[in-house]
Order: structure tokens, then C-alpha cells, then sequence
């Protein structure tokens, strides 16, 4: 019998995949006997290799959090000054910047996918700048090539917050490959999770030991503290909730890409409503269906509160920009990113995960429609 009272009918904006019970508990049996529950033991180990292999990466260090991932990069790179990035970005971003004590410069984000203009990021350099901070907003590629050339020209260290892109390759090569390092979030509410957890993939294999100590402690040995470092340790059930979801990865992606592309088959070619291209050289990880109401007969927040009343959770996600931040306030001006001012006031991400129904996406569509 179907109820048809109101929470039955609720669709949320995202619901985390989890893998069978009986195969987590499997792979969690172990712990009972061997009592090694985190610190870097066999999961951790496991999951580190299985995630180099799947995201084809040279180097990769697990933390306890994506953003934790990111505070610890830049900490390693011990920049000082001037980080270029964008606003329009989760708050995690932009906090680490100004948690390390560097002044973050938002520069502007493009039109078509909403990733950092790099046509603008030259104007912005100066001699205090140390790094460029992009975001592959949804799962979308920067544009690499482009960065990739300003960050040579200027000497500046590119670190990419891949956070949206697991599982995202651009021309064939994983995504955790480009810049001097990557952070990725394996929140529960990403492609793929460990609950909470996060990595830094990188180039040089000498970052290695430098994360090591920022994610434990600085300590070498029983005896031996060499750095002042923070704890940023996965424990072992997350790493093996992670060994799980990995089992599944592929799944969840192709699940995912029915969800989307039913999205697009419903709201493709209606006017007023911008939908992203995926580009023709990435492959894409539907991570999260964002449409711009640019020019449509309803604002986007009559169409939030709509679909809300329908019992649809869907995000302004990203609004509001973090340089319009209640705890940066008179720090940062927002007129001077229009491009993500403008985006942020007109976006809305749609509910989106791997078994979303798609009469659920139909019923979603009809009622922006009306
Ligand atoms: C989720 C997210 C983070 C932070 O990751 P956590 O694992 O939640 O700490 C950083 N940047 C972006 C763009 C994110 O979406």
C-alpha cells in the first residue's frame, strides 16, 4: 500500500549511496580482532592504493576531511601573501585560504560552466601573489591549459580544489593529476564517501612526508616530534566504508548520468533555463544538476519555494558567494566578481543521487514548468 502523507513523499536534494550492510560489516570484521582502529593501519593502507589506482594519480594522502585536505596543502607549500580564487564556492574554500593567514583575491568565474575566468587572473597578480586556489565547480574542469600557462609565466603554485570531481578525467588523465596538487572531499554527500574524509593528491612525492606530520602531529616515533602539526587522520571505518563505496563507484556514476540526462531530456532547449555543457573532452561525474534561471518567466527563488512546497529540497548552491560573507563583511566587494554575482542570484541545484526515480525527476521538471 502506498501512504500518501507529506514526508512520504519528500525528495531531498541528496541521499548518500551506502553499500550493503552485510558487506560493511564484513569488511570491518577484522577491527574486532586486530583492534587497530585508526592511525593508519591496513584499511587506510588498502584505501590509499585502491584510490591511486581508480583516480590514476601519483601521490595521494588521506585526512579526515576535505577541508582539513586543503588547510594542510597549503600549509605544506607554506605560502605567504596573496591566493587567487573564486567566490563562488562552498565556504570551505575560501576559509582555508584566510585560516592559513593568506589573503584570499576572488577573481571572477566564467559564464559557461562557472569555473575561475582566466582571462582575469592576470590582472590580479602581484608581487604578494603566491597561488591560484581554482574550484571545478560541479565537476567541471577548469580551464586547465589556460592556468597551467599563467601559473608557469608568474611562478605561482596552482592547487585545485577537486572537492566536486571525483572520478573526473580531462583528455583521458585523472583530474587529481593537474597543478601542484589536488584536494578531494569524500563528504556524504559526494560522489563517493567515506562519511567524512578527504585526500590531497599531488606531483611531487616529497609533500609526502610533510602532510604526514601536518595530519599527525609531527610525530616521527615514540620519542620524536619534528612539526607542530594538526590531527587529520581517516580512521579505519571510514576507510573501509570507503574500500565499500569504491566496489561501487562506477554504479554510482552511471546512475547518476541516467538521473541527469533525464533532467536534460525534460528541460533542455526551454527558454530562460541554462543548463551546463559537459565538455567534450571530460568525462563527467554527475555530481550535482545546477540550472540558471536567466531570462525565464519565474525568478529562481518562486521556483525554489514551489518546488519546496512540494515537499522538493533543492539548493541555491552557491549563493550566497563567500565574498559576500556575513564574517568578511567590508573586506571584499562582490561587484568586482558580477559574473558569480550574477550566477549565484539565479542558481538552483536539483535534487540529484544514484536511485533518484526518474518519475520523481519527471514530477520535479513538471512543476518548474508549471
Ligand atoms: C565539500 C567541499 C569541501 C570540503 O569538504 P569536506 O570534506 O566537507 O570538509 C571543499 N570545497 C568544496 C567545493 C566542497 O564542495
Amino acid at each position: 500500500m502506498k501512504r500518501m502523507d507529506r514526508t512520504d513523499n519528500i525528495i531531498p536534494m541528496m541521499r548518500p549511496s551506502m553499500p550493503d550492510l552485510k558487506e560493511y560489516m564484513d569488511e570491518i570484521k577484522d577491527l574486532w580482532d586486530n583492534r587497530w582502529l585508526t592511525n593508519m593501519g591496513a584499511k587506510h593502507k588498502a584505501l590509499e592504493s585502491q584510490l591511486i589506482d581508480y583516480l590514476e594519480v601519483p601521490n595521494i594522502t588521506l585526512f579526515n576531511n576535505g577541508h582539513f585536505a586543503l588547510e594542510s596543502v597549503l600549509e605544506t607549500f607554506a605560502l605567504n601573501g596573496e591566493v587567487i580564487t573564486t567566490p563562488f564556492t562552498f565556504a570551505s574554500t575560501t576559509h582555508a585560504i584566510v585560516r592559513r593567514h593568506l589573503k584570499p583575491v576572488f577573481c571572477d568565474i566564467n559564464f559557461d560552466d562557472y569555473t575561475i575566468d582566466p582571462s582575469k587572473i592576470e590582472a590580479l597578480i602581484t608581487d604578494k601573489t603566491c597561488a591560484i586556489v581554482p574550484v571545478h565547480v560541479y565537476g567541471h574542469p577548469c580551464q586547465i591549459e589556460a592556468i597551467e600557462r599563467l601559473s608557469e609565466m608568474h611562478r605561482l603554485k596552482v592547487i585545485y580544489d577537486a572537492a566536486h570531481a571525483f572520478g573526473v578525467h580531462y583528455k583521458g588523465v585523472g583530474i587529481g593529476c593537474f597543478g601542484d596538487a589536488s584536494i578531494f572531499s569524500f563528504h556524504a554527500t559526494k560522489v563517493f564517501h567515506t562519511i567524512e574524509g578527504g585526500a590531497v593528491t599531488y606531483r611531487d612525492e616529497e609533500l609526502a612526508p610533510i602532510l604526514d606530520d601536518i595530519k599527525n602531529f609531527g610525530i616521527k616515533g615514540p620519542e620524536a616530534v619534528a612539526y607542530p602539526g594538526g590531527n587529520g587522520k581517516m580512521n579505519e571505518f571510514q576507510a573501509a566504508i570507503g574500500i565499500c563505496n569504491l566496489r561501487h563507484i562506477e554504479s554510482e556514476i552511471a546512475r547518476r548520468k541516467i538521473v541527469s540526462e533525464r533532467y536534460v531530456a525534460q528541460l533542455e532547449g526551454i527558454v530562460g533555463i541554462k543548463l551546463t555543457q559537459i565538455k567534450k573532452d571530460a568525462r563527467h561525474n554527475y555530481s550535482y544538476f545546477p540550472i540558471v534561471f536567466d531570462g525565464y518567466n519565474k525568478s529562481r527563488d518562486e521556483v525554489f519555494e514551489e518546488l519546496n512546497k512540494n515537499g522538493i529540497m533543492t539548493r541555491k548552491y552557491f549563493y550566497p558567494l563567500t565574498n559576500s560573507f556575513a564574517c568578511y563583511k567590508g573586506e571584499f566587494n562582490t561587484d568586482e566578481t558580477p559574473v558569480a554575482k550574477y550566477v549565484a542570484d539565479r542558481v538552483l541545484t536539483l535534487p540529484l543521487y544514484a536511485d533518484l526515480a526518474l518519475s520523481d525527476v519527471d514530477r520535479i521538471c513538471s512543476i518548474i514548468k508549471n
